[in-house]
């Protein structure tokens, strides 16, 4: 990754406005630093920046390096006060360095492939199904198709039809977890999900769904998003095999979080993944908190 201020002039960096562009594979990343760190000056100083620069063949620069200050120093988090475990609550205590963690919900909190299975059942008790064990591929919908054109639409009314998201059933140890992780410190927890692009019921009953199981604190830690590629944090717990977006290099690491339609995946090094949460979760934060 390259750094360059933005500016519409070549400038001094210590002059330069206090936004800096990220170009190359980050492009779209734009970010606000309130000041920029004496060793980040040192080390850019012989560029005196500019987009021209870069068209100029300016020699390369540590890419590394500069990338950590931009994440770990340049813009420091800032705790989130009266919330706990993000720094300003009763039992947190995350600060700058606090680990953000992302936690997906279908598949990972709530078991939406076991509720769609049943439901479907119900619902077309004499239509040809697939079982959990067969199921290949994210879009059980696309499964379905491929098993019958019509049968698409008939397991999406299934998980369309009000109730179904406030219904789910929670994936085993996942509200445990996520209990002991709000309150772990120098950690900040997150739940990261996509409604549907039908979202009429999807969308308030996420927040209900989270209200009735986790509580309050955790309705404020909802993030609704088509797009997790621009959501920055650290780690990304996900059953989506492959997460893209308008961001190429998302700042999360994406962990894997096993589900009956991603279970047969070989994930290429250095993936990896949570079989459960009955695995140990704490040694990927610890791990991730340790890079
Ligand atoms: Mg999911």
């Amino acid at each position: 990754m390259i750094l360059l201020l933005q500016a519409p002039q070549p400038v001094e960096l210590a002059d330069a406005p206090r936004r800096l562009l990220s170009l190359g594979p980050s492009s779209s990343c734009r970010r606000t630093a309130p000041k920029v760190p004496r060793a980040f000056k040192t080390l850019l100083a012989p560029w005196q920046t500019s987009p021209g620069a870069l068209a100029a063949g300016r020699p390369s620069i540590p890419a590394l390096l500069i990338h950590i200050h931009i994440f770990k120093a340049v813009f420091p988090r800032p705790a989130l006060a009266g919330v706990p475990g993000s720094g300003g609550g009763m039992s947190g205590g995350a600060g700058p360095a606090a680990l953000r963690v992302l936690v997906d919900m279908d598949g990972v909190l709530a078991d939406f492939e076991g509720a769609v299975l049943r439901g479907f059942r119900s619902r077309f008790p004499g239509e040809p199904r697939v079982e959990l064990a067969e199921r290949r591929g994210f879009s059980v919908r696309e499964q379905y198709r491929c098993l019958r054109e019509d049968l698409a639409a008939k397991v999406a009314s299934v998980y369309e039809s009000p109730g179904f998201f406030l219904e789910l059933d929670p994936i085993p140890g996942a509200l445990e977890a996520m209990r002991e992780m709000i309150h772990m410190q120098d950690t900040e927890v997150f739940i990261c999900t996509s409604p549907l692009r039908k979202y009429e019921h999807c969308i308030v009953e996420k927040y209900k769904w989270v209200e009735k199981h986790l509580g309050p604190e955790f309705v404020e830690r909802i993030i609704l998003t088509r797009d997790k590629t621009v959501v920055s944090a650290d780690l990304l717990f996900d059953d989506k095999d492959t997460i893209k977006g308008a961001e190429l290099n998302p700042s999360w690491e994406h962990v894997l979080f096993t589900c009956c339609h991603n279970r047969h995946l070989q994930l290429p090094a250095p993936r990896r993944r949570l079989l459960s949460w009955e695995d140990d979760w704490k040694a990927i934060l610890e791990s991730k908190r340790r890079q």
